[in-house]
């Protein structure tokens, strides 16, 4: 038992109660008390105590979108167009990956992710060539919790454009397929249930109406969620009208792929029915604010969403689209995004935007009753925003410092299942110059192999 006093709690809770001078009791891996900091005290008077020192402490983050190959390609296709981008690097440079390559991406990138303070995260895409079980070991290594989607895919092409797909990137449909149903067998619920794994399938044009029928019927008879990107560029409407004669979101219902385990990533391209139809069918959005700016695929329509009671959370993508994984920035473009758009700066508050971040993700990877908010009977996945810092002083409301002031690197303590996994920003759990090293090194082979050279567009002495 260990009790962590004298903390300003956003508790996220359904009061969203916050409490100053707080303290939380943690027991295994689960919140046992949560309240004042003398009355928990009092209770457990005997136990370990780590002092807060009067920072804020709020649930882990919840990244619903991230690339973990991305990692080791981060600054890779900078300032192109989005088809460019996939196939003349990204996927040319992922599809010269080996499965040591795809394990220590995914430790630099969980490495990022523990540091800025997300605690659980859902992996859209992992290619077979990356290693699944690697990962899988890394992910329970490292502590964090994480939902791990397998790729399954029968055409190489994206959207409009077909035979692009780099020959390194394709996978054989019943390979793809048996792949993510073995790595569901052996992982699902492991390292005290921190793992979950999913369906990846890849997006229109990259699947045929019969392979995302066999997902569904899968993931049905399973219990398994799916997450897929969704109309990210109008490309990928026009794709779909064109081959199916159907919107995005009518399209994926008629596949079995809408309901309350679906994740849909993007989303931006959709009008008033299909947010209808994700409203109806209990369907959950990933927004990915600074990857759809960069990409300048469109701004999805959040507020919208929001109110037509869709469950939306936010992601930051990968590597060469955002180009960190580093939550609380992602917190800061959520909102002002959409303030610019609609001109409208009392929209997507601070508060709306935290939500979103935590017991949102929650709610997107099934996980609502478990994590996305400290409460009795939670896990224990929380973490601790230093605050004795310039740029955080003052702060009258601890929400909108945390959206509209902090980053990633204000991240002092990560808690997950009850275990310390940062303290003073050092991740306990991973060898943090060892994995730096190797994936600098790792990066400069892979950039080799796939004859691909990144310069600055200025001279270099
Ligand atoms: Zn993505």
């Amino acid at each position: 038992m260990t009790v962590f006093k004298n903390g300003t709690l956003i508790t996220m809770d359904p009061q969203r109660r916050i409490i100053t001078e707080g303290a939380i009791a943690v027991q295994g891996d689960r919140i046992v008390a949560i309240g004042k900091a003398t009355e928990v005290r009092a209770r457990f008077p005997d136990d370990q105590q780590v002092d807060l020192k009067g920072n804020i402490v709020l649930p882990g983050l919840v990244d619903t979108h991230v690339h973990l190959a991305q990692a080791m390609i981060r600054g890779c296709a900078d300032d192109l167009s989005l088809i460019d981008w996939l196939s003349k690097r990204v996927w040319v440079l992922q599809g010269n990956y080996d499965e040591d390559d795809g394990r220590t991406s995914a430790e630099l990138c969980i490495l990022e992710m523990l540091k800025s303070g997300t605690t659980a995260f859902v992996e859209s895409m992992i290619a077979g060539r990356y290693g699944f079980d690697g990962i899988a070991e890394v992910v329970k290594r490292s502590g964090i919790r994480a939902a791990l989607s397998k790729v399954v895919m029968d055409i190489p092409t994206y959207a409009t454009q077909t035979d692009i797909m780099y020959p390194g990137m394709k996978e054989d449909p019943e390979v793809s397929m048996r792949q993510a149903l073995e790595a569901h067998d052996k992982w699902q619920g492991a390292a005290n249930g921190r793992i979950q794994v999913w369906f990846g399938p890849r997006p229109p044009g990259g699947c045929t109406p019969e392979l995302y029928r066999r997902v569904a019927q899968h993931a049905a008879e399973r219990g398994m969620s799916v997450t897929i990107h969704l109309a990210e560029v109008q490309a990928d409407v026009e794709y779909i009208r064109r081959e199916y004669g159907m919107s995005p979101t009518e399209y994926m219902e008629s596949v079995g792929l809408l309901g309350p385990n679906v994740l849909l990533i993007h989303a931006v391209w959709l009008d008033a029915d299909d947010i209808a139809r994700l409203a109806r069918t209990g369907t959950h959005v990933t927004h990915n604010p600074l990857s759809n700016t960069k990409l300048a695929s469109g701004i999805a329509p959040v507020p919208e969403m929001l109110a037509a009671g869709v469950n939306v959370s936010i992601g930051c993508d990968g590597g060469p689209s955002n180009n960190t994984y580093d939550m609380v920035r992602d917190l800061r473009w959520a909102s002002y995004l959409h303030k610019v758009r609609a001109l409208d700066p009392t929209i997507m508050p601070a508060e709306t935007v935290l939500e979103m971040a935590t017991i949102n993700g929650a709610k997107a990877m099934g996980l609502a009753d478990q994590i996305g908010s400290l409460e009795v009977g939670k896990k224990a996945d929380f973490i601790v925003i230093a605050m004795n810092k310039p740029h955080l002083t003052p702060s009258p409301n601890p929400v909108s410092t945390i959206v509209c002031a902090a980053t990633g690197q204000d991240v002092d303590t990560v808690v997950i299942d009850g275990k310390i996994i940062v303290q003073s920003g050092r991740v306990l759990t991973m060898e943090e110059e060892r994995i730096l090293a190797e994936a600098r090194e790792r990066a400069e082979k892979v950039y080799r192999r796939a004859g691909i050279e990144v310069r600055p567009q200025w001279p270099v002495m």
